[in-house]
């Protein structure tokens, strides 16, 4: 009987240990994680896989964010609580003062990543396309001196992806592959933006992911991922995920 007792006592012991490892590990695994807001409206989406996609990824933790009623959020007080903004919304105009807050936040600086069709979010805000370098081009205008017509998007599109920049953290080590997904074109990007991904695609222009800085923040451009089948791509999900590392300074 005695013998049992100290069997039991050593495995309670034991027991009461490991419970307090796993909850140091949680605590620290949670101190670690990337912080995202991550923002969606305007423009509907498969929400399911999409967000699926967010929760497999074990270094982040995020918050949805609809928009535009969560616009108010875009202010300097959210590096505070976030590390990365992900926009996947393509809302129209804010408020001038949004706008402001906006851009204040990113001169004090937090991570962003702007997804596909949010190149064509704040379509009338000029300062938009300067923030992420990127402009879906909805009306014929005239950008830098030079003349843009309307963009185009085709869905359904197999297209090649070359790895364009093998150095960057984002794309280090990939390999060129192939996506299923929708295609944009004659759309406008920064001159100055460091190119990452491209593409030989007749009906998408051939700068696909781009990186460049907006006051102190990092910013990632990535133009793929339409609908549930481009996500299922483990090259989507591995370059999104270094875009969000990345851009939190990770
Ligand atoms: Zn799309």
């Amino acid at each position: 009987m005695k013998y049992l007792i100290s069997i039991l006592l050593a495995l309670t012991v034991s027991f009461s240990a490991a419970t307090a490892a796993s909850a140091q590990e949680t605590t620290a695994s949670a101190q670690e994680k990337i912080r995202v807001l991550l923002t969606f409206g305007g423009h509907g989406f498969e929400q399911e896989p999409f967000f699926a996609m967010f929760d497999a990824m074990k270094d982040v933790e995020y918050t949805k964010a609809p928009m535009p009623a969560s616009a108010d959020l875009l202010k300097p007080d959210l590096k505070k609580k976030y590390d990365v903004i992900v926009m996947y919304d393509m809302v129209g105009d804010l408020s001038a003062e949004q706008h402001n807050a906006f851009v204040a936040l990113l001169n004090e600086g937090i991570g962003l990543v702007s997804l596909h069709h949010n190149m064509g979010a704040h379509r009338n805000w000029d300062e938009f396309r300067k923030i992420t370098g990127g402009k879906f081009i909805f009306e014929p205008c005239e950008i830098d001196g030079k003349k843009y017509t309307k963009s185009g998007w085709s869905h359904g599109e197999d297209m090649k992806v070359t790895v364009a920049d093998k150095e960057h953290p984002i794309t280090k080590g990939l390999k060129d592959f192939e996506i299923h997904d929708e295609t944009y074109n004659k759309y406008y990007t920064a001159a100055d933006a460091k190119v990452l991904l491209t593409t030989d695609h007749p009906k998408n222009d051939p700068k696909l992911a781009w990186v460049q800085d907006y006051g102190k923040s990092r910013v990632f451009y990535f133009m793929l991922g339409h609908d549930a089948k481009a996500w299922a791509n483990p090259n989507f999900a591995e370059i999104l995920g270094r875009g969000i590392r990345w851009t939190a300074g990770k």
